[in-house]
């Protein structure tokens, strides 16, 4: 296998405010917790489809009592006529009754407090950590400009504004002692959540998201991010001398086009809503495996060698072979496959892969499939989610040695690795045989010790992970691990310093955190 060493520069990301690489967004996070944090911090998300209100309290000893409430955005909230003023009218309503329902009493006694300061901003408030998944133009840790709404939002007159005041002013609007402090995405809150809930004391270095889409977050010297001076406003704390970046990974290779390529991939970037964009997403998020899986699946179909899901007719009228596959079937549809199919074909163990042939029937319309067919089915699905945990390592192991994390030493970078990533040339369908031992799965729940707490503590790089990949594909992690180890710089050894956990709730735990931390 052929190693190839993409450069695009993790640096130049940090240099330039718009790079033509990995974006490496300055967050203004500027420290991480260490889970002996305490106190009782608020935290929302809007999405899409959901508003989430959470009050998270933090016990100080890296565990946390998290309670919350979700409201569905109405429809006629999310376009014109409304204003944006409705919509954040609308959200400060859902925290005002969030605290009454849940901390009336505290939010009696803070409201009294703060109204009797005239309502400044001061220890009488709640402090809340704002997860806001859209694009915006940050500038501190509590302001960002929104650049345009996605997911069926479109409130033109909030565009350019910040949505931090926005919201901020609602609040205040309903006299609520609550104050936006944080605003993050939700790669940073998986970065902090799990920094709270690790075992250990050797810190987090970066958070994973392998969901829907992919992304990461990781702590980076402040020294490093020169592009802040760039930035007009630049609001933030110093002291600490970091600052956590969120990389964007998911753009990466957008221009340099080093990825390993496939026509599945080709023809699946062609008939996205963003053709070019988000390259190294479309290969490893859960959006997109389902759909490269459909599109290798018709090539074999339609290739009358590879004979798959076809049964021989033989009668006095005709001899040849039909296809089995319903007029129906999710097959012949754009995005017909959820990668939940993947995860039920990867862990199929049964000699026959009954599992696989049953899920082909309920849901893909291929009825009486063979145990060759399914066969091929599971080496494709195993090509695919392999060459996703793969890149994912890639670019993990890229931040691993940029950061020269596994130097054991705090005298900062020995090398300055101008290294987005280390790809392996996957050799996508030869290579892509199922491991003969199934490797028992291996993530670590927040705060369960796994195999690596056998080493020393001060030696071990923390990652946290989130997203339905990371757990629910069999074999994920232990993908990944393999081309950690084959990657230069950190070997057998360094693998083994490296340990996975998953921090759920990054946009509950992790957004209270941020608020935590954030100091203004
Ligand atoms: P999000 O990233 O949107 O917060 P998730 O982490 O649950 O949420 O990721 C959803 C994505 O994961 C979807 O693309 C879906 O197809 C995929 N997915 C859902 N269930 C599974 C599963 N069991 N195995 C693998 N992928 C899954």
């Amino acid at each position: 296998m052929e190693l190839l060493i993409a450069h695009s520069g993790l640096d130049e990301g940090l240099r330039k405010a718009k790079p033509s690489g990995i974006a490496m967004i300055p967050t203004y996070v500027t420290a991480v917790p260490d889970g002996t944090e305490k106190g009782l911090f608020l935290a929302v998300d809007l999405g899409g489809t959901n508003f989430r209100v959470c009050s998270v309290q933090l016990h100080g000893n890296s565990t946390f009592t998290l309670t919350q409430s979700k409201v569905a955005i109405p429809q006629e909230l999310m376009v014109a006529p409304t204003t944006s003023k409705q919509l954040f009218a609308f959200l400060a309503k859902q925290i005002e009754s969030f605290l009454k329902t849940h901390h009336n009493d505290h939010f009696e006694l803070l409201r009294t407090k703060s109204l009797s300061r005239g309502g400044s901003a001061d220890e009488h408030t709640f402090k809340l950590g704002f997860t806001f998944s859209f694009p915006v133009d940050q500038v501190s840790i509590n302001k960002g400009y929104l650049i345009r709404w996605t997911k069926g939002y479109d409130l033109k007159d909030a565009i350019g504004k910040d949505i931090c005041a926005l919201l901020q002013d609602e609040i205040n609007a309903l006299g609520l002692p609550v104050k936006v402090a944080a605003l993050i995405n939700d790669t940073v809150g998986t970065l902090l959540a799990r920094a709270y809930t690790s075992p250990g004391k050797s810190g987090t270095l970066l958070g994973g998201i392998f969901g829907t889409g992919t992304n990461g977050a990781y702590v980076e010297k402040l020294s490093r991010v020169t592009k802040l001076s760039e930035y007009p406003e630049t609001d933030y704390n110093r002291s600490t001398g970091m600052m956590i970046i969120n990389m964007e990974w998911g753009g990466f290779d957008n221009g340099l086009r080093v990825l390993p390529n496939t026509p599945y991939d080709e023809g699946l970037d062609k008939e996205s809503v963003n053709p070019g964009m988000q390259m190294f997403e479309k290969r490893v998020s859960g959006m997109f495996l389902g759909e490269i899986l459909r599109r290798a699946l018709l090539t074999l179909v339609s290739s009358p060698a590879a004979e798959l899901f076809k049964r021989e007719i033989s009668s006095s009228e005709r001899l040849g072979s039909t296809s089995y596959i319903a007029d129906d079937s999710p097959l012949h549809r754009l995005w017909g496959i959820d990668t939940s199919f993947l995860s039920i074909v990867q862990g199929d163990t049964s000699a026959d892969l009954r599992m696989t042939r049953q899920a082909l029937d309920k849901e893909l319309g291929v009825s009486a499939s063979t145990s060759q067919d399914a066969k091929a089915v599971k080496e494709l699905v195993t090509a695919i989610g392999k060459r996703s945990a793969r890149l994912g390592a890639a670019v993990i192991g890229a931040v691993v040695l940029a950061t020269n994390s596994l130097s054991g030493t705090s005298s900062g970078r020995q090398v300055e690795k101008d290294i987005a990533t280390h790809i392996k040339d996957l050799e996508m369908f030869a290579a892509a045989s199922a491991p003969t031992q199934e490797p028992e799965a291996s993530i670590a729940p927040a705060g369960r010790a796994d195999a690596s707490t056998a080493l020393d503590e001060d030696s071990i790089v923390d990652i946290g992970l989130d997203g339905s990949l990371v757990e629910f594909f069999p074999n994920f992690e232990d993908y990944m691990r393999e081309a950690l180890r084959e990657i230069p710089g950190i070997g057998e050894e360094g693998e083994k310093r490296i340990r996975f956990g998953i921090a759920k709730d990054g946009s509950g735990v992790g957004a209270a955190l941020s608020a935590l931390t954030a100091v203004n």
